[in-house]
This record gives C-alpha cells, structure tokens and sequence, in this order.
C-alpha cells in the first residue's frame, strides 16, 4: 500500500528526476522538435515543488489533482495540459482515498492514459507519452498477487524499456511528425519523462519500506 507520505515523496522524486536529466530531454526534444520538453517539465515541477508537495492533505487524490493544475498552468506546450491531465484523472479517481494498493493504483493510473489519450488523440506506436504510459499501466493490472513495490518495480523496468524502443517507432503526432522519418532512431522525450515518474514511484515505495519486497 501507498499512502499520502509515499506520495508527497514520489512526487518530490519526480521533481528530483526531472532536475537531474532536464538537458538529456531537452536534447531529445531537439531531435524530434523545439528543444523545450526538459525545461518545461522542469518548470511545472519546480511549481509543484513549492506549492503542493507540502499541501495541507492526507488524500493521495487531492495531492494528485494540485500536481495537476498546477502543471497545466506552469507548463504550457502540448505537454503540459496531457501531464496535467494524467495527474488531474488519477487524483480524480483516487478520490478520497488516503491509501493506495496495487490495483486502485492500477486503476488510476489507467484513467490518466484514457485522459491523455482523449485529449491528444494518439495512438498506440504514435511515438509518444502513451507508449510508455500504457504498458506501464498494463504492467500494474496484471501484477495479480505480486507485492506491491515488486509490481511497482516491474511497472517501472516496463516502462524504461517501452520508452527506449519509441526509438524504432515513426512519429504520427506532435511535432516530432513534421520531422524526417518521424524521428526514427531517435527517443520520444515524452516517453523518457513516464518513465523517470515510474522510477520516482518505485524510489518512493521501495526505499520507504513501507512495502517490502
Ligand atoms: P511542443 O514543444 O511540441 O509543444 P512538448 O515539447 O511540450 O511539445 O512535448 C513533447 C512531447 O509531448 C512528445 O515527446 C510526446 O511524448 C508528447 N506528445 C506530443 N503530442 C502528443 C499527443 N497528441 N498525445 C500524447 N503525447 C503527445
Ligand atoms: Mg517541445
């Protein structure tokens, strides 16, 4: 189980993450677009940082939803409005909830991909966000009996590996699509951010031991 302290910690994880390889996903966002994405994320999280990690609230779906609109608002780009989503749907969904198991988990985060692609219309194999997103998702609805962070873990080498094969992947959105080849032979810059949030959450979970192994 996950609670409001794992998540305040995820999310500072993710802020961390996202400092730490800023240039790596501007440099991959050069490749397929403007060059922005790393420092885009890194303004939203900065945000976040400051205002919401410390927010007066025991409920994961209400810290989830301030991670939300806050990125919406700090962002900008096609970015910013699809991670705010996918945090705006997964608060949503948790609700009240002041714990989390795999499943709600699960399920939440399955809501935030529908949410994203609802608003971004991409298709599996697009090369975006979604195509490490959703087998990450897919990853956490099938870890059946599995203890929690061995789920979380398993979510997150997913979607590490999903986001290093967009490499092979033909951009049909965003604009990485305007680009030669789509971009092939390049990573989706989207893709390494799901990613780096999915190496935070099993950071935060299994370095607490809340949950062992
Ligand atoms: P831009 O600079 O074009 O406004 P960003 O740099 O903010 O875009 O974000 C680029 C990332 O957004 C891409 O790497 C990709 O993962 C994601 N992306 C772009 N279009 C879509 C879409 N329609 N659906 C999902 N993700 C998308
Ligand atoms: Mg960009």
């Amino acid at each position: 189980m996950m609670d409001i302290d794992t998540t305040r910690v995820w999310i500072g994880y993710y802020g961390d993450g996202i400092d730490q390889r800023v240039d790596e996903l501007n440099r991959l966002d050069a490749a397929l677009g403007d060059g922005d994405f790393g420092a885009s994320m890194q303004r939203g999280m900065s945000a976040v940082a400051e205002s919401v990690v410390s927010a007066d609230t025991d409920s994961i779906g209400d810290l989830l939803k301030m991670v939300g609109t806050t990125l919406v608002s700090a962002m900008g780009g096609t970015s910013g409005p699809l991670v705010g989503t996918l945090f705006l749907r997964m608060g949503m969904t948790l609700g009240d909830a002041t714990e989390a198991d795999v499943q709600s988990l699960a399920a939440a985060f399955r809501a935030g991909a529908d949410g994203v692609i609802g608003l971004g219309q991409a298709a599996p194999g697009d090369k975006t966000m979604i195509d490490s997103l959703v087998p990450a998702v897919e990853s956490l609805e099938s870890a059946g009996d599995v203890p929690f962070g061995a789920a979380i873990s398993n979510a997150a080498m997913v979607a590490e590996e999903a986001a290093q094969a967009t490499s092979e992947l033909a951009a049909r959105r965003g604009r990485a699509s305007y680009v030669g080849d789509g971009g092939l032979g390049h990573v989706d810059p989207g893709a390494v951010g799901v990613s780096i949030l999915f190496d935070a959450l099993d950071l935060a979970v299994n370095a607490s031991g809340s949950d062992a192994l």
